[in-house]
């Protein structure tokens, strides 16, 4: 039986060894996972996409925190069925997690702090850490070097080395700690998914179609960047007639409209695009484009295929999609080099 403080420990750690005993003795049974779980690996594998840190307050819950353990595993189940790019993003996040909570128990705000939380992490993974003072730890050399950091502050050139002890300020340890958790996840990855059931399979393509889409979008509104050249031929049809000032119905005007907002054309530029069409109304078009993008509260998708097709847009020469924004989105994936979903491990 594991106590609150070691459960609040793996969640916040799950890289440790308290989280892989943990994890080992609740002997998770992947034919049965509970929906709490699976949302739990979900949501990590959210902030994989966004390589934010995730540090959801579970005080006092023990259901709660162990659902929160058991994720970390599945998430890692999950996320070797994907592209092998989303492995650094996922290390990536629990490095920003791991940051975030040393920073916050040991040494954030103006009041001091325990220097207990990193010491606890320390041994945890077995470091051989001493107290210098209270603002400076030291670490065995051979365990600083047990891997590279990244971060350029990290590197041993920069380093106070003395009888076989590297110095660190506070801020440095932590940093050096969460380069750790991050190699540690990184290693990890991918899991062997041989014997993975096949709903967990499924459950890892619904959670990729779900997020990549979301993440694809908001990488271009940061871009800008949109290529009208990949769009399937449904969607290239009623762009380049609006574009050259022909008429289209309101289907496809809707069609198009949603396609654009959804792979992340700037709500601005589809209210332009539609500026040669006979009857132009700006401030009518606006008000619409604004609709469809969710300022009524809904975030409109774009048609399916079948849809489209029962209205007569699809052309089908040369795609066989579900949908016309998967569609723009493999091709994306394919002209950037980017591998698709990891077929070569299914
Ligand atoms: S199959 Fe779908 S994406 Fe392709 S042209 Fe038809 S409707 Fe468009």
């Amino acid at each position: 039986m594991f106590s609150e403080t070691e459960l609040e420990f793996a969640q916040k750690y799950p890289f440790s060894n308290t989280a892989k005993k943990i994890i080992k003795k609740e002997d998770l049974d992947l034919e049965n996972l509970p929906e709490s779980i699976k949302q739990a690996a979900k949501i990590k594998i959210g902030h994989a996409f966004s390589q934010t840190s995730y540090t959801p307050k579970i005080i006092g819950h023990k259901d709660s925190l162990k659902d929160e353990i058991l994720a970390f595993p599945l998430a890692k189940i999950l996320i070797s069925f994907m592209p092998d790019s989303l492995f650094d993003k996922f290390a990536s996040s629990v490095r920003e997690t791991t940051k975030n909570y040393l920073q916050e128990e040991s040494v954030s705000g103006k009041e001091k702090k325990s220097l207990e939380p990193l010491l606890d992490l320390a041994q945890d993974l077995n470091l051989k850490v001493s107290i210098e003072d209270e603002k400076i730890l030291s670490i065995n050399v051979t365990d600083f070097l047990d891997f590279v950091p990244d971060k350029k502050d990290l590197k041993l050139v920069n380093q106070q080395v003395e009888n076989g002890k590297i110095f660190l300020t506070l801020n440095d340890f932590i940093d050096f700690l969460s380069e750790k958790s991050f190699h540690l996840v990184l290693e990890s990855l991918p899991v062997d998914i041989k014997q993975i059931p096949l709903e967990l399979k499924k459950l890892s393509k619904e959670i990729y179609s779900e997020l990549q889409p979301k993440f694809v979008k908001k990488h271009f509104k940061n871009t800008g960047k949109i290529k009208p050249e990949l769009f399937p031929d449904c969607m290239q049809n009623i762009y380049s007639q609006l574009m050259s000032g022909k008429n289209v119905s309101h289907f496809g005007r809707f069609a198009i409209a949603t396609f654009l907002n959804q792979i992340g054309m700037p709500k601005e530029n589809i209210v332009q695009m539609f500026s040669k069409t006979p009857n132009w109304n700006e401030k009518t078009t606006r008000y619409q484009v604004e609709m469809l993008s969710g300022k009524s509260g809904t975030e409109y998708n774009a048609p399916a295929c079948d849809k489209m097709r029962s209205a007569g847009f699809c052309t089908k020469t040369h795609c066989n999609e579900k949908h016309p924004v998967t569609y723009y989105f493999n091709q994306l994936k394919k002209t950037s080099k980017k591998e698709g979903f990891n077929d070569k491990r299914s």
